[in-house]
């Protein structure tokens, strides 16, 4: 396994250009073609054991290293990703088989096939708000499909040391799988270095410079981008139930997750109802960083990001919003957010239409079902959505009607929650799609061939 610094240069002292990485890379990957998807599997339930058996360990590592709530870091890192493992182990010998497909009277007596063919070097651009989830899936799907991977870890969170001792439990994974440290410019030397191809997940500002980069050398990409996620709320809902939901999507991960609910739009009739029960639901909130006993709201990770939300709180502010806080002021040293609720916000506002990326959520009514698809739609945004309300026919007309990548009905989050279902955006929001299937497939390239007889 290589190891390097944002110098390139590896933990024995080495000194390598990116162009070398990407080449020694290659490398591993002619070399370790024999592998068959068996062996891959048995390689990934290695990783897994280690996981398990090492859980606590590894939630203090993310707990230290993102100020991120213990509950977040096991549920949302670790539990998901041993999900996504073990539901990759099961489906990838299936998904990845040679397939047989008819062929039509023309061609008789010949016969067609598809195979999914690993592109070669497969190069992760990874952002800071899930470290260890977002690294791992990809780069498990990515070797399962017999790739070798370059994983760049975000400057912000890189965790010297925790997914190579992760991956050194297997050492044909580890042969295949590269950690490089570095900042955005190392991220940017590693394209120049032609991968075959990138998988980016990050802010939607650094996605569209990588895919003009990427188009120049005519390397293909996917890219996860940044939400702005919607939940809608009809009239006709289990209130207390749909603000729990609400208080959960707005806060988990201290809305770090591109999948956060950040704008809460009720429909008129229960706006009131609902503000209120949402505010006293607020008030029972613990917060505080995850190393410190555990919290229901966590610390913003980095300076920068903070900064970015108290930008947004101060301009809803001055542009005539009303804003509703529980705990403690802003501690530049812990970077605790008061968990805040915003109401009589306007479209000039940039909490409503930039990516805020914090425990704050802004409640918005509406009146009708034309209505709220319209301003939905408005937004450049198209990550996930959700849509609450008894009448599942009315739900499931708008959730169809909804421009986003995944849409709950009646709850928040639950797409990312089951393995098999594809993940991914429409619009800013990004394109390609991870898990599932079409994820493992994404780390693939087909190629057709037809047999005729001699
Ligand atoms: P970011 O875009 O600032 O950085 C992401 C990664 O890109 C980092 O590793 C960074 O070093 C690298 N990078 C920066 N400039 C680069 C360049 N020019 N060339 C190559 N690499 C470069 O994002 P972030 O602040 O780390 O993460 C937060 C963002 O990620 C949010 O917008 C969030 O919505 C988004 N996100 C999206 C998903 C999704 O699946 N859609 C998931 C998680 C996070």
């Amino acid at each position: 396994m290589l190891k390097y610094s944002s110098s390139t240069t590896a933990q024995d002292g080495t000194t390598l250009s990116p162009d070398q990485v990407i080449q020694q890379a290659r490398q591993s990957f002619q070399h370790n073609q024999i592998y068959s998807i068996k062996q891959r599997i048995a390689e990934v339930k290695r990783v897994i054991e280690y996981i398990r058996l090492n859980r606590e360990s590894i939630t203090d590592e993310l707990t230290q290293a993102t100020g991120k709530t213990r509950t977040d870091a096991l549920v949302s890192e670790i539990l998901g990703v041993l999900d996504n493992l073990h539901w990759n182990c099961s489906n990838a010998k299936r998904i990845f088989a040679e397939k047989k497909v008819h062929t039509p009277i023309t061609l008789l007596g010949k016969s067609s096939h598809i195979r999914h063919e690993p592109y070669g070097v497969i190069l992760l651009i990874v952002p800071w708000n899930y470290p260890l989830h977002i690294s791992l899936t990809f780069a498990i799907g990515a070797f399962l499909a017999g790739n070798s991977v370059i994983i760049k870890p975000s400057e912000h969170t890189p965790m010297p040391g925790l997914l190579e001792r992760i991956f050194s439990t297997a050492p044909l994974l580890a042969s295949c799988i590269h950690v490089i440290y570095g900042d955005g410019a190392i991220g940017q030397q590693l394209i120049d270095a032609r991968p075959d191809k990138i998988f980016f997940t990050g802010s939607t500002v650094t996605g569209k410079k990588i895919l003009r980069h990427a188009s120049e050398l005519v390397v293909p990409v996917d890219v996860e981008l940044g939400g702005k996620d919607p939940m809608i709320v009809f009239e006709d809902v289990n209130l207390q139930r749909t603000v729990a939901g609400a208080l959960w999507g707005a806060m988990t991960n201290a809305g770090q997750s591109c999948t956060s609910v950040e704008l809460l739009y009720i429909q008129r009739s229960i706006f009131t109802p609902f503000i209120t029960q949402f505010k006293q639901a607020m008030e029972q909130l613990v917060i505080n960083t995850g190393d410190q006993g555990n919290a229901d709201v966590g610390a913003i990770t980095t300076n920068f990001q903070a900064e970015i939300i108290q930008e947004h709180l101060d301009d809803a502010k001055r542009k005539g919003a009303t804003l509703f806080s529980v705990g403690q002021a802003i501690s530049a040293s812990s970077r605790l957010i008061p968990p805040t609720l915003i109401t009589d916000v306007n479209e000039d506002m940039l909490i409503v239409q930039e990516e805020t990326f914090g425990p704050v959520v802004c409640a918005i009514p509406f009146d009708s079902e034309d209505e709220i698809i319209r301003l939905v739609n408005q937004s450049p945004y198209g990550l996930s959505a959700s849509v609450w309300s008894k009448d599942l026919k009315r739900a499931k007309r708008v959730s169809h009607a909804l421009q986003t990548g995944a849409v709950s009905i009646n709850n928040v989050m639950l797409t990312e929650g089951n393995p098999a279902l594809p993940f991914g955006g429409v619009k800013e929001s990004g394109f390609g799609r991870g898990k599932g299937e079409e994820g493992l497939l994404a780390f693939t390239r087909s190629k057709a061939i037809i047999i005729d007889k001699q």
